[in-house]
C-alpha cells in the first residue's frame, strides 16, 4: 500500500515547526528518523494531514553534558549516540541501544523519536523509565519539562499534545555506587523484544541503597518497580541471582499482563522476565559493589 497524500513541511527552528503543528489544528505528525511513522503511513494505520519533517530544525541535533545528566535534542540519530564517547557517561544507553532494531535503522531513527513513538516493547522508553529521565516537551506556551513517570501513557501513547515537540531527554549519568545489567529475548536479533529488562542497583559500603527495575514487552508501557527490600534480601546469599528468582517470579505476576500472542504466551513471557530480572538484578548488584557499572 501506498500511504494517503498527505502536505509536508520542513521547518527551520523548533518554534516554526511548533508553528506549523499549531496551523494544523490537531491534523500534522511530526517526522523525525520515519522508521516507525513512515510504515504507519504506508499501512495507513494513520493519516495525518501534514508531515512536519523536524531533521532540519536548527540546534536539536545534540548531545551536550551539562552538570549531572546527558541531553539529547530532537533530531540525534541512534547510531550517534550510540557511537558517541558521552553514551559512556549514561552505561544502560551502551547496553540497550545496539538492541534498538539494526544497525541501518538506528543511522535514521532518532532517539526521541523512539521515546515519542513509545512502543511497549521498545528498549530506551524502559532505559528511560528505569533511570528516571526527564523529557522536555515544547509547545505554542513555551517549554515543560515531563519525568519518565508521567511521560508513558500507554501503548503509543505519551504526554506530548498532537501540537507540541518532544524538544530534549535529559538522562541522569551514572554516579559512585550504581551498577546496571540490560537484557532482552527476541524471536531475532532487531526483533522487539518478548520480554526485556533493565536494571539500576546502587550500594554503599556494600550495603544495597536502591534497585529498579523496568520491563518491557510485558506490558502496554515500561513496567517500572522499586525492588530495593527484594535485592537488599538476597545481596548476601551466595548466589544471587538463584535467592532473587522466588522474588521475581511473584513480580512476573505483577507486571507482566501482555496478553500472549503467536510469538509467546502470556504465561512464557512472564518466565522470561522472571529469568531476566534475576540475572539482571544480580548483575547490577554485582557491578554496584565492584566499582564499575
Ligand atoms: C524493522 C524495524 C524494526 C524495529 N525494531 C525496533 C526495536 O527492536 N526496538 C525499538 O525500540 N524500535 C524498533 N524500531 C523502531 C525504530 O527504533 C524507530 O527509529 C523509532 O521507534 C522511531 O524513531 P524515529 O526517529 O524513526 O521516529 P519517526 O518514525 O519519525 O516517528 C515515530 C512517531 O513518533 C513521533 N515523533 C517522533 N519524534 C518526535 C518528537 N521529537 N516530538 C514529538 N513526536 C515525535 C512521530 O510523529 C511518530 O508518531 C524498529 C523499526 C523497524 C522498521
Amino acid at each position: 500500500m501506498k500511504p494517503a497524500p498527505f502536505a509536508y513541511v520542513r521547518p527551520a527552528t523548533l518554534d516554526d515547526a511548533v508553528a506549523e503543528l499549531v496551523a494544523t489544528g490537531g491534523d500534522g505528525k511530526v517526522l523525525a528518523g520515519g522508521q516507525s511513522l513512515v510504515p504507519v503511513l504506508a499501512m495507513r494505520l494513520g493519516r495525518p494531514g501534514t508531515l512536519v519533517d523536524i531533521t532540519a530544525a536548527a540546534g536539536l541535533d545534540t548531545i551536550e553534558r551539562r552538570g549531572a545528566v546527558l541531553r539529547i535534542g530532537a533530531t540525534t540519530r541512534q547510531r550517534r549516540l550510540e557511537r558517541s564517547p558521552a553514551a559512556n557517561d549514561v552505561p544502560l544507553i551502551g547496553m540497550a541501544l545496539p538492541f534498538v532494531g539494526h544497525r541501518e535503522l538506528r543511522s535514521r531513527g532518532t532517539v526521541c523519536g523512539s521515546l515519542a513513538h513509545a512502543d511497549p516493547g521498545a528498549e530506551l522508553p524502559a532505559v528511560a523509565s528505569c533511570l528516571g529521565a526527564v523529557l522536555e516537551v515544547t509547545g505554542a506556551s513555551g517549554r515543560r519539562t515531563v519525568p519518565a513517570a508521567e511521560f508513558f501513557a500507554g501503548a503509543m501513547t505519551t504526554a506530548v499534545g498532537a501540537e507540541e515537540v518532544l524538544s530534549a531527554v535529559e538522562f541522569p549519568v551514572a554516579a559512585p555506587g550504581e551498577g546496571f545489567g540490560f537484557a532482552e529475548i527476541a524471536r531475532r536479533h532487531g526483533d522487539f523484544a518478548l520480554a526485556g529488562v533493565v536494571t539500576r542497583v546502587r550500594s554503599a559500603g556494600g550495603a544495597v541503597q536502591e534497585a529498579v527495575i523496568s520491563g518491557f514487552g510485558i506490558s502496554d508501557r515500561a513496567a517500572t518497580r522499586d525492588v530495593t527490600d527484594l535485592v537488599r534480601a538476597a545481596a548476601d546469599s551466595a548466589d544471587v541471582e538463584a535467592a532473587l528468582r522466588p522474588g521475581t517470579e511473584e513480580l512476573a505476576r505483577d507486571v507482566v499482563d501482555t496478553a500472549g500472542d503467536s510469538h509467546g504466551s502470556q504465561g512464557y513471557r512472564r518466565r522470561l522476565f522472571a529469568v531476566l530480572a534475576a540475572r539482571e538484578l544480580a548483575h547490577a548488584h554485582r557491578r554496584s559493589t565492584e566499582g564499575r557499572s
